[in-house]
């Protein structure tokens, strides 16, 4: 088929699931209808969206989802999953193949599910394990109640090192308000006040004198290139085991931007991922590791997950396979130009950008400094104006986690739509002109005035740099 033939086909088929979904839930096809209406018309800048391709949406549609599953290729607690391990092992091959691991686990529905499979695996592996061997035991059904307790103790006591929320870490990676940061005892490594970039020095320092058992690497809004080799020459120092979050740009070292002392995959023990971002498959998530922890991530399900949603990883599958395509090498490389051309295109503008640039996907403004504005009321001011971004923390940000002074934008979606430098220079222009024009209300960090007519204006001009890139250009809604 070629791809003309691919994109009619794809379009008569989404027409006909809304056409079925409409005779049952006419809401439920309208909103589906609505949601690709709104995606076409807005200027997305979330560092953490994309666009999938037909084939990864249509892999999900399908009868795959009803078929229970636990357990783990050709070991499942179901009888007839047969269909289900030729998709697991199919994903799991691409996997391996594409980012050059020994191991790889497909099940986890998310992001954070994907990390506590990891944390599961380091706390077995590190705690558990060790446990058994002392009390002369196979496993934890057989200890005694006093050991038992003994070793649930120790799980709830270890330590883990992470990046913090201002610097750009996830809340995944050991805070309050997330299980992890119930689990461990967190400490957090930032980065330096006048270059925004990672301290490794500062991190060795509280490595040494900390001692973690843990330590984690990959953030959600960090603009630069992260050295894992440093960072696992650390974790050897003190012990620790090295787990990378690269759930943000596992697209970037799919497509070997991220190469050498940058790519996690053979510096970390374990490495997590999202496969929806950067990465641009169907929403989840997936772990890599090293051999020694393999049996341990097999345990994921039903250890912390539910029952593998195996339409999603026949989804997983055919984005694998897409990535290891040479054109994702060549989209890869196009998110990181473009960021960079966005980043340019603002510092030339006066906005100031949190380490002065990006190595990656993402820029980070900072909205407080020269505008006087909150990343609250900056996110809405450009939302009014049809530019789709997220509020996020900036390195010792003076508005707090809520509010911020922060915007983060991200460029894997518009590069999925064809935009290019030229474009997020206009992008650039955009943005600033609302920025400038956006006065915030005395007293409140999150009121503000703009002229609608000016909103107004910025919100045609970002549809009119769309219109030469259409989203689905064959699927007809009406
Ligand atoms: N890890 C990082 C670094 C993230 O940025 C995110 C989401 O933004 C997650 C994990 C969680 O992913 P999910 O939303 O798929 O659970």
């Amino acid at each position: 088929m070629n791809a003309e033939t691919t994109a009619s086909t794809a379009s008569a088929a989404f027409s006909a699931a809304l056409d079925v979904v409409r005779s049952v839930e006419p809401r439920i096809a309208d909103a589906i209808a609505q949601e690709l209406r709104d995606q076409r018309e807005s200027l997305k800048l979330i560092a953490s969206e994309n666009y999938a391709s037909p084939a990864v949406l249509l892999a999900m549609g399908n009868w795959l989802s009803d078929k229970y599953a636990e357990g783990t290729i050709g070991r499942r607690f179901y009888a007839g999953c047969q269909n289900v391990d030729t998709v697991e092992a199919v994903a799991v091959e691409h996997a391996k193949a594409l980012f050059g691991a020994p191991y790889a686990y497909v099940q986890p529905h998310s992001g954070i599910d994907a990390n506590l499979v990891a944390y599961w695996a380091i706390l077995a592996d590190r705690v558990e394990v060790p446990h058994l061997k002392k009390f002369s035991k196979r496993q934890v059904n057989d200890l005694s109640d006093a050991e038992w307790a003994e070793l649930r103790a120790a799980f709830g006591n270890q330590r883990m090192l992470g990046m913090s929320l201002d610097a750009g870490g996830h809340l995944t990676h050991g805070f309050r308000p997330n299980i992890s940061g119930k689990m461990f005892d967190q400490r957090s490594y930032g980065v330096d006040r006048a270059t925004g970039l990672i301290d490794y020095a500062a991190l060795r320092e509280t490595a040494r004198e900390f001692k973690p058992l843990v330590i984690v690497g990959g953030y959600s809004a960090y603009p630069r290139k992260v050295n894992f080799a440093t960072m696992r020459e650390i974790a050897d120092e003190v012990g620790a085991t090295f787990m990378v979050d690269m759930a943000h740009f596992a697209g970037l070292v799919a497509g070997k931007v991220f190469t050498g002392d940058f790519d996690p995959v053979p510096h970390a023990h374990i490495v997590t991922t999202t496969t929806h971002k950067s990465l641009r498959g169907p929403r989840g998530g997936a772990v890599l590791a090293q051999p020694e922890l393999s049996d341990q991530v097999d345990r994921g399900c039903p250890m912390v997950l539910g029952g593998p949603l195996s339409h999603v990883m026949a989804a997983k599958a055919v984005a694998f396979a897409e990535a290891r395509r040479p054109e994702f090498a060549t989209y890869a490389q196009q998110i990181v130009t473009n960021s960079q051309a966005l980043a340019e295109g603002l510092v030339k503008r006066g906005v100031r950008v949190v380490s002065g640039g990006t190595d990656n996907h993402l820029v980070l403004l900072d909205v407080n400094d020269g505008f006087g504005l909150t990343g609250r009321q900056a996110e809405q001011a450009l939302l009014q104006s049809g530019v789709v971004t997220n509020r996020n923390a900036i390195p010792q940000d003076p508005n707090g986690a809520w509010y911020t002074s922060g915007i983060r934008v991200g460029t894997p979606a518009l590069t999925s739509r064809g935009l290019g430098a030229a474009e997020m220079d206009q992008i650039a222009d955009l943005i600033h002109t609302v920025l400038a024009a956006t006065t915030p209300a005395a007293g409140s960090k999150a009121k503000f005035t703009l002229d609608p007519a000016l909103a107004d204006r910025i919100s045609k001009q970002a549809t009119e740099l769309l219109a030469p890139f259409p989203l689905y250009p064959d699927v007809t809604l009406d």
